[in-house]
């Protein structure tokens, strides 16, 4: 492993400005896979705070977007290329559709004279209803943008003003005409269920307005009550006024039966897509592949180590003019099947074990499937034509309860 870390080093250390044509760099397979050709950007600029949110974001900062950006760019030049041209980038927050045209060219262009960019590279930007029109969804895709993922969350004008969202209905069905309109094909609607005062008919209700919608991929959060939100303070899991667990239950299967009734392909424990959409970003993350994470608060997979940014703004201007790239430790190999198991069995195509075995050794992934016996035996998850994964529904239920025998 550790001539492998090497020879990633050495790759990435001879930093040749890379270009979009960039090809691929003759090294082994198993270089290649401890290469990042992924990168996810953090603009953590938002109108409201939704009331529960507990991400690195920002609010009412809106006159600093433009020196940020200035920061994003010194980051990406200082971050080392790995000369392999990027598949796929995810502009993510935050409200990265509070970015001017010009702004996100600026980063695109950073990125793509740093490590270049795959002429059919996926570029995903992550949009609230309100922030756009028709003119700037254009600029965005003359930008190069091919996906746009639409934080809607909700139909019912009563779960967005509780949710403390900057947008009403009126924005989300604006929001989504622009989208069709403006011929974004490769789109994402967000939703959320388990909220407070969330009733079985509201979401059937959402339900129906997203698939009217006609998005190519549905993405769908269980809502967590974050401590530090007013949310986390506000309610208790399992109590009035949120749904309980049967109804929560509930929602998810009906989701299920509906989206695939409809044509979409359950492929991850959240998120639904029309054959060939699938989110090529996030496939990145549930394979274990490495990514750049740049921006504050961002967590990135570089050479084996999780590397991550100061989350305070202020705290991460200074890392920036520091100009280092920060590189933790290595983890270790068995802390690195156990993160590939878990993320991999998030996928109802579960994991490969022979692949495992391949890459870690036989007698590790033995020790870990010892480790899952329980999960097994409760029929949580499975073991067939050669690949572990998650029983349906039972361990797509209970996937929390698998997870937590890996860590
Ligand atoms: S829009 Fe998204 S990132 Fe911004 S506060 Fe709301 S949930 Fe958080």
């Amino acid at each position: 492993m550790e001539r492998q870390d090497e020879a990633i080093k050495q790759i990435i250390a001879s930093t040749v400005p890379a270009s979009r044509s960039a090809t691929l760099p003759q090294v082994c397979p198993e270089v290649a896979r401890r290469l990042p050709d992924a990168a996810y950007i953090h603009i953590p600029f938002c109108r409201t705070r939704c009331s529960y949110c507990d991400f690195a974001v920002t609010v009412g900062t809106e006159a600093l977007m433009g020196k940020y950006v200035d920061y994003l760019l010194r980051e990406i030049a200082f971050t080392p290329a790995a000369h392999y041209p990027l598949q796929t980038i995810y502009l993510g927050g935050g409200t990265p559709s509070l970015l001017t045209a010009e702004q996100l060219e600026r980063i695109l262009g950073a990125l793509a004279a740093r490590f270049g960019i795959a002429p059919d590279a996926e570029i995903s930007l992550e949009a609230n209803p309100g922030t756009f029109d028709l003119v700037k969804l254009k600029a965005f895709q003359r930008a190069g943008v091919n996906r746009l993922s639409l934080g809607v969350q909700a139909f019912q004008p009563h779960l967005l003003k509780l949710c403390g969202r900057s947008h009403d209905l009126r924005d989300v069905f604006d929001a989504i005409e622009q989208i069709q309109r403006a011929g974004f094909a490769n789109f994402n609607l967000d939703l959320i269920f388990g909220l407070p005062h969330q009733s079985p008919e509201d979401w059937e209700h959402s339900l129906t307005q997203a698939l009217a919608a006609q998005p190519a991929h549905i993405s769908l959060y269980d809502l967590i009550l974050e401590e530090q939100t007013p949310f986390g303070r506000r309610y208790r899991s399992g109590q009035a006024p949120l749904p309980d667990e049967e109804q929560t239950v509930q929602m998810y299967l009906r989701t299920r039966e509906r989206l695939i009734a409809a044509g979409y392909e359950h492929y991850e424990i959240s998120n639904f897509a029309r054959p060939g959409r699938q989110c090529r970003h996030n496939q990145v993350y549930w394979h274990n592949r490495p990514y750049y994470g740049i921006g504050n608060g961002a967590t990135g997979y570089v050479w084996g180590a999780r590397v991550e940014r100061p989350r305070r703004m202020h705290d991460y201007f200074l890392w920036v003019e520091a100009g280092q790239f920060t590189i933790a430790e290595a983890m270790g190999s068995d802390e690195e099947l156990s993160d590939t198991l878990l993320l991999g069995l998030r996928l109802l195509a579960g994991v490969e074990l022979s692949a495992l075995q391949q890459r870690f050794g036989s007698a590790a992934v033995e020790n870990l499937c010892a480790v899952l016996q329980p999960a097994f035996a409760a029929g949580w998850l499975l073991y067939d034509e050669g690949r572990l994964r998650l029983s349906v529904p039972d361990g797509l239920l209970l996937s929390n309860e698998v997870f937590t025998l890996l860590v």
